[in-house]
Formats: C-alpha cells, structure tokens, sequence
C-alpha cells in the first residue's frame, strides 16, 4: 500500500508513509499514521511534499528487500533537496539489518524495530531537535498497542480495517524468517481487541480482517483462556461488526471448533487462507509444516462439509532446496484435488538466519522459474473456471472503492473475497448490496447491482 491517501487537513507538518509485505505491516502503518497524528503530522500521497517519510519494510522474501533497498536509493534525491525531511525505516528489515542501515544509506535517519512502533513520536521528536541519528530495537515489546486509545479524533479508518490480534510465530518453518524478525508468538487480550474492533465500526468500518502471522494460534500466553474461536465468537457477539475475516491461518492449527464458526457466525465471511505451501510429504517435512499432505485434504473436506459455501486460497512455493521434479507433480496434484479459488505462488529464496540455507540441492534459477509458469497456468485455468462459475449468481458484495478498472465503477467484494466491480458512485460505499454476476475474469468478476437499491437513508441495501 503507498501512501494511506486520508486526512488531509490544513497540518504545517506532512507524513509519507510507503509499505511494503503484508497487510500486518499495512496495519503497523496506520498505527504510525495514528501515532504521529496526535504530533500534528497530515498524510501525504506525495513524498516530496513530506516532512517525515517513514518506510515500512518486508524481508520475507529476497525480492521485497530488493525493492525496500532501491526505493531507500531513491529517496536520497529528496532529503539532498530539504535536509530537515527525516527518513525512517520500520519492519522486518529494520529489524534484521538494524543500524547497518544507518551505514548504508547515510541519508536514512531513523531505524525502528518491530517491537518499538511506539517509540517513534518521541524519536522523530528529538531527531527534530537535533538528536543523532539513531537505531532502536529493543528486544521486547514496547507498550504499542494501548496509547491508542483514547485519541479518537487521530483515527481514520476505511471500510476494511485490519486490526493485529497476535503476533510472532513459534513454527520455524525452515524457509521463513518471521520468528527472527518477528520474534515469538504473543496475543492481545481479547477485550482490548474487542474494544478497538468496536472502535472502529464506529469510525466507519464495516468490515474487520483480523491479522496474525499465525492467526489460528491465538491465546498462546495470555492469562485468560481465550482460543481463536472464542475471539470470534466474541467479537461476532459483543462488537456491531458486519463482516469478519481473518488471515493467515496455519493447517496444523485449524479445529473443528474454529470450522463451527464458519457455521454459526453469520459475520465470518465463509474465507479461509490456509497456505500448503508443497503437495510433497517429504518436502512438507523438510519444510517443519507439521502436517501431510493428505492432512491437509482432510481439512478442506471438513471445511467444505461444515461451510459448503467456502472459497479457499493459499500460499504455495516451488524450487524448495532437494525438489524434484516428482514433488513438484505432487504440488500440481494437490491444486486439481483441492481446486483452489486463488492461489499466491513464490519461488523458494534463501533467508538469513534460516535453517533451509544451509540445506544442499538447491535448485536453479531456471529450473524455479519453469516450475513457477507450469504452477501459475494450472491455477489461472482453475480460477477461470471457478470466476466463470459465479456468473449469473447474486451474491452480496461490501462496496469499498472506486474501481481500478475504469470510470463510473466501484469495486467491492463477496463474502468469498472475489473483487466485483459494478457501475456506481461513490454513494455506494461502505453499502453491502446484492449484486447478479454477469462477467467473470481471470482476476474479477463483473455485476449488475440488484434494484431497488434506494433506502430512507440513501442509496443501499
Ligand atoms: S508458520 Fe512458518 S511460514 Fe508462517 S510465519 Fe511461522 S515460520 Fe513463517
């Protein structure tokens, strides 16, 4: 997401904020917008307008770290032309590099941990009043998530609004290196997760997407005993929330009761995100998955018996070190067994600190790439057919946006998470409306609003 485009009012002082990765650095970003609201600071879509740019990175894949570094290059050319603007880097490559960022990109001001978000209005604070530049990365958490509340006139939210409920993971897969930048697993208590969802609706929200690395695994550590679905349910009971969903799950993590919810709450949208990763039981352990393939089939099939309705997607990589060519076959066997809706498909790069860098057999760049285009044609053929399936369908769409696909549009999405653009204005946001699909695409669906859509209080459901 570049620059959270919201308000923009009359501020002497400008924050540009630029993330990358995933929607948990999305959220640590409106936590930064927040923060730095209450000092006065306005967003800013424009990074040479700004006073502060503050980059929130992603190194869970070699490319995103790439991308971090040559933007921080480009960035070089503003602060030459205003010396006052302050740069600061977050995220997990903050994390892993720490003050070698400060050495390598002399022009960078400040560098924040993952555990230390809290701190950056007091640090841009006294970096403004001359303090040297500075690395922090405490080993622990910092108080982060409470000195939110309570400045209600800083928030800003949209339609969607994700909302962290745990962080960390205690899994070590043995390609990923979130437990190392990320640290361990650690939840927030569930009435203070309950109380920022309720804020939210209230600013405006009519949908929350609850955010962990290992989402599934919710409780870890906290007094109370609090699983996942008892956070659902919760939250489904206690809070005017409209839609919910959650992401990313873990397949040895996923009960029979957290299915229920998807039976008995009619706020959870019927999504799930559950990434597989390979099809290869001997990669999967390899991996430290801690499940089967066949496991992992089992799963779906309960889930799709208790929520028929279900659309599912997941994560997948090929080219982990020591797969052949038949492993890989049992990746393509896995997606036509499961059919999935939508599929996120990476090529194995190695990490720091992972045990899967040092494993021998690494297989070539070109073999990745080739294995990757048969992968992706498979899945865009199964996603055809499924977006193809929708058509003629009416299914109640979250209107969230102008539409990227052309004017006059809005954009929304079903409660299986397939985008669905339809004519309208800008009245419609926010609204969930029935929508008859007449057009399916390899990416989105096309539908005609079902009439009449004009309420007492406007145009709506
Ligand atoms: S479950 Fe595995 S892939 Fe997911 S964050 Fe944890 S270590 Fe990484």
């Amino acid at each position: 997401m570049e620059g959270l485009c919201v308000n923009q009012a009359a501020q002497p002082r400008r924050l540009y904020v630029h993330t990358f990765g995933c929607q948990m650095n999305t959220y640590d970003s409106l936590r930064v917008q927040r923060l730095l609201a209450q000092d006065g600071y306005a967003l800013t879509t424009n990074a040479a307008d700004a006073d502060v740019i503050f980059v929130n990175t992603c190194s869970v894949r070699e490319k995103a770290e790439q991308k971090v570094f040559s933007l921080l290059g480009r960035l070089r050319r503003l602060k030459w032309r205003k010396p006052s603007l302050i740069i600061g880097v977050g995220g997990c490559v903050a994390q892993q590099l720490g003050s070698s960022l400060l050495e390598r990109f002399p022009f960078v001001d400040i560098v924040v941990g993952t555990r230390a978000l809290g701190s950056l209005p007091n640090i841009v604070r006294s970096v403004r009043s001359g303090a040297p530049r500075v690395a922090h990365l405490p080993d622990q958490d910092e108080e982060g998530w409470r000195e939110l509340f309570g400045q209600t006139e800083a928030w800003v939210t949209d339609v969607v609004a994700p909302v962290t409920v745990m962080q960390g993971c205690d899994n070590f897969c043995t390609y990923c290196i979130v437990p190392y930048v990320r640290g361990r697993e650690r939840s927030r208590p569930s009435r203070e997760i309950l109380q920022e969802v309720q804020l939210l609706v209230e600013k405006g929200a009519r949908e929350v997407l609850l955010l962990g690395q290992n989402v599934n695994s919710y409780g870890k550590g906290l007094q109370e005993k609090t699983r996942f679905s008892d956070l659902l349910r919760l939250l489904a009971q206690e809070t005017d929330v409209v839609r919910l969903r959650f992401t990313t799950s873990h397949p040895k993590d996923l009960t029979e009761d957290l299915i229920q919810c998807f039976v008995d709450l009619p706020q959870l949208c019927p999504h799930i995100h559950l990434p597989f990763q390979a099809g290869s039981d001997r990669i999967l352990q390899k991996m430290h998955r801690g499940y089967s393939a066949e496991e992992y089939i089992r799963k779906v099939e309960l889930l799709r018996g208790a929520c028929p309705e279900i659309s599912l997607s997941a994560d997948v990589m090929v080219g982990f070190p020591g797969e052949t060519r038949e492993d890989f076959q049992k990746t393509l066997d896995l997606m036509r067994c499961v059919e999935f809706d939508a599929l996120f498909s990476f090529r194995y790069s190695d990490r720091p600190y992972t045990a899967a860098r040092l494993f021998p057999d690494k297989v070539s760049e070109q073999e990745k790439a080739s294995r990757l285009t048969e992968l992706q044609a498979l899945q865009a053929a199964i996603t055809l057919k499924k977006n193809l399936s929708e058509v003629g369908r009416t299914r109640e769409v979250l209107v969230e946006s102008t539409s990227k696909a052309g004017r006059g549009q809005m954009s929304g999405r079903t409660p299986q998470n397939r985008i669905v653009n339809l004519e309208g204005s800008q009245a419609l946001k926010g609204r969930l409306i029935p929508v008859t699909i007449t057009e399916a695409y390899a990416h989105s669906l096309k539908g005609r609003p079902v009439l009449p859509l004009r309420t007492s209080s406007g145009i709506g459901a």
